[in-house]
């Protein structure tokens, strides 16, 4: 039997968990047939992110008889920008894929965004067309895509769609900073990388509750905006385009 940890991984798929005990296993059940038909190299990458629920234990017990599931468990309850940090790095795949932990993604929508990339996307970006969101939830964020779009300059219809899959190379642009998991595509954008929006599936929330609403947003939101705004300002576009080398020694 081949060593899984030794393998070459096609794709990763990147899971943040804070407390989702009740999704869990449905998740589970509907993502890793998914994974599997687009390789047999997949792995999935769960990071709990400090779950006060049953969570931990159920990852535990997913992960115990099933060497595709890795799950990393953060120190305390950090946010999401953090969890997605964590496992895009120690994510393995040449392409690496993330979903929320709540169903409220549609795994079946994961192939056409790979799909997208094998034409020549470096990152396929979900676009919740019709959102299944609380109406204040869905007002308010349209609000501040449409803000965030107008200040960085930016075209993406759901920035902040948790549904994407990348290149390896892509998850370079994510520095560890919180809030920039919702800047993802722009960032990306700006490091000259491809981005594509695919259109996806959104559900309601099944089981367990949002842990983002309006307040703990829109301020730390205003304040990220900012820094993206600083970031294009500053960037550097430098290219070396002539070198000078020592000649190769004459034998
Ligand atoms: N999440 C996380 N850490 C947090 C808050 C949320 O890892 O501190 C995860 C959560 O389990 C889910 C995803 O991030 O998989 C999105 O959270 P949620 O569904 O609550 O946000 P919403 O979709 O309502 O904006
Ligand atoms: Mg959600």
């Amino acid at each position: 039997m081949t060593d899984f940890r030794n393998a070459r991984i096609d794709l990763s798929v990147v899971v943040p968990v804070f407390n989702e005990e009740g999704s869990l296993r449905e998740l589970v059940a509907e993502l890793e047939p998914v994974a599997r038909s687009i390789t047999s190299e997949y792995e999935l990458v769960f990071v709990n992110d400090g779950s006060t629920d049953a969570s931990a234990r159920i990852l535990d017990e997913i992960a115990h008889d099933n060497p595709r599931i890795v799950v990393f468990r953060l120190d305390r309850n950090h946010g999401l920008s953090s969890a997605l940090h964590a496992g895009f790095l120690r994510a393995r795949g040449t392409l690496i894929g993330t979903l929320d932990a709540d169903l409220q993604n549609d795994p079946a929508d994961l192939p056409r965004l790979v799909q997208a990339i094998h034409e020549g996307a470096d990152m396929a970006c979900g676009w919740r067309r019709d959102r299944k969101d609380p109406f204040v939830k869905r007002a308010s964020s349209k609000i501040a895509n449409w803000w965030r779009n107008r200040r960085t300059d930016s075209a993406i219809h759901d920035v902040t769609c948790p549904m994407k899959v990348m290149k390896r190379e892509v998850r370079d642009v994510f520095y560890p900073f919180h809030g920039l998991h919702r800047f993802l595509p722009t960032l990306a954008q700006m490091a000259g990388h491809r981005v594509v929006e695919i259109p996806v599936n959104h559900r309601a929330r099944k089981h367990g509750t949002s842990k983002y609403g309006v307040w703990n947003r829109v301020f730390r939101g205003i304040r990220d905006v900012r820094a993206i705004q600083w970031m294009q300002d500053r960037r550097m576009t430098y290219r070396v385009d002539r070198v000078v080398a020592p000649a190769e020694p004459r034998r």
